[in-house]
């Protein structure tokens, strides 16, 4: 069946931008790399949830390396510091203590979320932390954060599909796709 060029989700259009093959692709170079950076050593990949598990599922069939994969929610909580939001990682069910952990992301943007988590990771202690992300978008970074492997860089615009929502729809796409008139 011929994949649609424009999709709408809720009440927004989005257009094709990446097709899945060039997705493949890419999370088999990253793969790859993570493959030869770490040999010899047992990383334990944390994916984020939601937006990561398609990506996750995708990266960790291409991996041959003993590994773990564990799955982690962060937490929003209102505080009263001047920092305002707090994020938390839930579901860190695993002691990554003395572990070389590799953070699986679905987009990294302002980058202030992967900040929160490299802190909040930092205090379990592990051998090391890498994020792995998706799609990032360098142009919005806000925070010095060094992005070790990253399968596409890309505009600023809002995307939805293989994994990512917009409202909480649109994560069953196998292509992805950018807004049209924000
Ligand atoms: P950051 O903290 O880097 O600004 O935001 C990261 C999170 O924002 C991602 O995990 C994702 O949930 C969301 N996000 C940022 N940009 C996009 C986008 O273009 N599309 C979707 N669906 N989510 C995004």
């Amino acid at each position: 069946m011929q994949k649609p060029k424009t999709i709408r989700v809720k009440d927004k259009d989005f257009t094709i931008s990446i097709p899945e093959a060039e997705l493949k692709q890419q999370i088999k170079r990253v793969a790859d790399e993570i493959n030869r950076d770490y040999a010899g050593k047992k990383p334990v990949f944390l994916a984020v949830l939601n937006g990561s598990f398609i990506f996750a599922a995708d990266l960790l069939r291409e991996i041959d390396l003993p590994c773990e994969i564990s799955f982690v929610k962060l937490a929003s909580y209102e505080g009263t510091s001047t920092t305002g939001t707090i994020r938390e990682v839930i579901g860190l069910n695993i002691d990554i203590t003395g572990r070389p952990v590799i953070i699986v992301e679905d987009i990294v943007d302002t980058g202030l979320t992967m900040a929160h988590m490299l802190d909040t990771l930092k205090g379990h202690n592990p051998a090391s932390i890498d994020i792995c992300t998706l799609l990032l978008k360098p142009t919005k970074l806000q925070v010095k954060l060094n992005v070790r492997y990253c399968c596409k860089e890309i505009p600023d615009d809002f995307v939805v599909g293989f994994g990512l929502d917009y409202d909480s729809f649109g994560r069953n796409t196998k292509d992805i796709y950018t807004i049209i008139n924000q």
